[in-house]
């Protein structure tokens, strides 16, 4: 049995990885030509802007490459405790800082895909052939039987298809091609700009944290930022902005942004700060989501994973790791499949309640900006909005508040886990002196 995995970027090299164990062969099929090492290349354009691997992420990948982690670490990555040495500023002030297992991993995108690249084309079951454009897929509307490529004639023939294209998927035009109906899909953008660029770490940097984020918070603060350490002693800062406030690629504006800010933390550590690449913007961050377990008519061999099924505004950090669910749930789907069922149907539906997560709250936050596409909030979601800012509130004082908020935003708990009656209490009756533990020195 082959499957041939299309896209070779972190949610087709995982989804390779979990169909080792179920199938004869892996062919994934990439566009680029891809490279030896961690270096940017067309397909990827969002490797130049900061990636966090949540803690829910790494839990999946080491799950399909258990080592992944230590094999980040050799590679370069700079480990740290999330809680305790990150400083976030939320819409309240400053959250609580306390010790806890929540690890992140600092690396660059580019170095987290290259060393998942290293591991997953070593597999003897895995074929990665690069440099190559997929154009179509041949089959009817019940199956697909193979992968059309640009400038071949002959197709490769597939019993298993994983579309894991991206954000910029074709699949919905080539599953026209072959007569079926279209997906349902919503689309909700708060039209959030990106501009990153990396530093060299000085020598004289004191402050009392690894990694720093001021978070955008609807409807006063539009200007947001996020300072994180990755490999060869560099920093990476990501300034967003929303719609007007979009930060440009202009040398000048870039430190004026950060100026801009409603805490100087970043802005000093900046100040003796050596700029090492130059300044990239993106405005591609909409939130979209396919409803494919919803379609009518689709090949019972076609998956959909990753930003092909669903984007994420990445100001939340999940694209990574709902494509890693997403792949181990692959895996699990494989080994427990029975003949005679609809496999990609099964899959889609399942997927859908981990895409659930990570859309519910992507998107309630987004719709709080009364410019965000795809809009207005429903009462609900605005009622879900104030509930979620008094627990930023009490997040800044209370360290197990804070540790919830953390949970949901590593994707480790659903968003509803924030009304659990410890959190519900601590937040409507927050304790009336701040812990030792919350004090920040920028
Ligand atoms: C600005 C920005 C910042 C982000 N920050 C984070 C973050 O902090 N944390 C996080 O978890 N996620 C983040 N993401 C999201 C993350 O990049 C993706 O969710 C994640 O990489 C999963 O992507 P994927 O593998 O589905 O698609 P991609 O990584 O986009 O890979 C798709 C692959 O398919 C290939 N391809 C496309 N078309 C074809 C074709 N026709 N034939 C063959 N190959 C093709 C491309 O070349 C590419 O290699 C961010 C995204 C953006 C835009």
């Amino acid at each position: 049995m082959r499957a041939v995995v299309l896209g070779g970027g972190i949610a087709g090299l995982l989804a390779a990885q979990a169909l080792t164990d179920h199938v004869d062969e892996v062919v994934v099929v990439e566009r680029d030509r891809l490279p030896e090492g961690p270096q940017q290349r067309s397909g990827v354009p969002q490797s130049a802007h900061l990636h966090a691997l949540l803690s829910r992420g790494l839990r999946e990948i080491e799950q399909l490459l258990p080592g992944f982690a230590a094999d980040l670490v050799a590679a370069g990555a700079r480990v740290f405790d999330f809680s305790a040495d990150t400083a976030i500023y939320n819409p309240s002030g400053w959250g609580a800082r306390f010790p806890s297992p929540l690890r992140i991993y600092g690396a660059s995108r580019l170095l987290m895909e290259s060393v998942l690249r290293d591991r997953v084309r070593t597999h003897p079951k895995v074929e990665v052939s690069s440099g190559r454009a997929v154009e179509g897929l041949v089959g009817d509307t019940t199956t697909v039987t193979g992968v059309r490529l640009h400038a071949t004639h002959t197709p490769i023939d597939a019993d298993l298809v994983v579309d894991a294209t991206g954000r910029g998927s074709r699949a919905d035009r080539w599953l026209a091609e072959l007569g079926c109906p279209p997906v349902p899909e919503a689309v909700v953008d708060a039209h959030v700009g990106y501009a990153s660029r990396q530093y060299d770490i000085p020598e004289r940097h004191t402050a009392d944290w690894h990694a720093c984020y001021v978070q955008l918070a609807a409807p006063h603060r539009p200007r947001g930022a996020v300072l994180a350490p990755i490999e060869g002693n560099r920093w990476i800062v990501s300034l967003l902005g929303v719609k007007a406030h979009r930060p440009t690629r202009a040398e000048g504006d870039f430190l004026n942004f950060v100026r801009s800010l409603p805490t100087p933390a970043i802005a000093h550590a900046l100040t003796n700060a050596t700029p090492l690449t130059p300044i990239v913007t993106t405005h591609a961050t909409g939130n979209r989501r396919r409803y494919v377990e919803h379609a009518r008519s689709q090949p019972t061999n076609l998956i959909r994973l990753g930003d092909a099924v669903c984007n994420l505004n990445p100001v939340y950090a999940q694209g990574m790791s709902t494509a890693a669910a997403g792949a181990t749930l692959l895996a699990h789907c494989c080994r427990t499949r029975r003949n005679g069922t609809d496999f990609a149907a099964r899959f889609h539906r399942q997927l859908a309640r981990i895409t659930d997560w990570a859309w519910q709250s992507t998107t309630a936050g987004d719709l709080s900006w009364p410019t965000t596409e795809g809009g207005p909030a429903t009462p609900v979601q605005r009622l879900i909005t104030r509930y979620t800012n008094h627990v930023f509130t009490s997040a800044t004082k209370s360290p197990q508040v804070q540790r919830a908020v953390l949970d949901v935003l590593h994707l480790l708990r659903p968003p509803r886990s924030l009304l659990a009656p410890s959190t519900v209490t601590r937040t409507l009756w927050p304790p009336l002196r701040a812990p030792r533990t919350g004090a920040h020195r920028g």
